[in-house]
C-alpha cells in the first residue's frame, strides 16, 4: 500500500471531496486580479467535473492537478474584462481564454463543430465564490504529470492518494467520455448508425 500522507492534489479535493447540490443553477467565476477582475457567468450547474494532471489545463498554484468541469456553451458569457481577456492557443481543439493579467483561465471553448465535445465549454468552478457545483468525480490524464516535472517515483502515492478521494485515476479521460468520443468517430465513420 503506497504511503498517501502529503500527497497533495488539488486545494479543493485534499481536505476531501465535497458533495455537490443538485439542486444548484450556476454562478459567477471571477479571475486572481485584485481590480478590474474577468467575470463569467455560468447559468447552469456543471457536468463532468473532475482533476486533471495534463499540462494543459490552468493549475492553481502549487496544485498538481487542476479541477475542470464542462457546462454547455450557451449558459457562458463574459461579463466583465472582456478585453484582459486571450486566447492561450488558437490551434488548440480547445481555446483556453485566459486572463492576460493573472494567467487565469476563464474558460475553454470548442469551435471545431466536427469536435466530439462541441457544445461543451470548459470551467473552473473553484473561480466561484459560490457552493454547490457538481463534485470532482474521477482523475484524468494522472500519467501526464510527470511531464509538469514530477518525478515518476511518486505516482504510486498519488493514484493511491486519488483512490483514497474517490477519485479513480485514468491515464486518459473516464469510460463514459471515452466512450462517448468513440462513439462519435464511430457514427462519423459508419461503423455504427448515425
Ligand atoms: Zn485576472
Ligand atoms: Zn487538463
Amino acid at each position: 500500500m503506497a504511503d498517501t500522507s502529503g500527497v497533495k492534489i488539488h486545494p479543493a479535493v485534499d481536505n476531501g471531496v465535497k458533495p455537490g447540490n443538485p439542486g444548484f443553477t450556476g454562478g459567477e467565476l471571477h479571475c486572481k486580479c485584485g481590480s478590474n477582475p474577468v467575470k463569467v457567468s455560468v447559468k447552469s450547474q456543471t457536468a463532468h467535473n473532475h482533476v486533471c494532471g495534463c499540462t494543459k489545463c490552468w493549475k492553481p498554484e502549487g496544485a498538481i492537478f487542476s479541477q475542470v468541469a464542462v457546462v454547455g456553451r450557451d449558459a457562458v458569457s463574459v461579463t466583465q474584462g472582456e478585453e484582459k481577456l486571450e486566447i492561450v492557443n488558437k490551434d488548440a481543439p480547445i481555446q483556453r481564454h485566459k486572463c492576460k493579467d493573472c494567467g487565469v483561465h476563464m474558460y475553454g471553448r470548442i469551435e471545431n463543430k466536427e469536435h466530439p465535445f462541441y457544445g461543451l465549454d470548459f470551467v473552473h468552478t473553484e473561480l466561484s465564490d459560490q457552493t454547490g457545483w457538481s463534485a470532482p468525480e474521477f482523475a484524468a490524464f494522472v500519467s501526464s504529470v510527470i511531464e509538469s516535472g514530477v518525478d515518476p517515483s511518486r505516482m504510486d502515492g498519488i493514484r493511491a492518494r486519488l483512490r483514497e478521494l474517490g477519485l479513480e485515476p485514468y491515464d486518459a479521460l473516464s469510460p463514459p467520455l471515452m466512450d462517448a468520443i468513440a462513439t462519435h468517430v464511430a457514427k462519423k465513420s459508419g461503423a455504427l448508425p448515425a
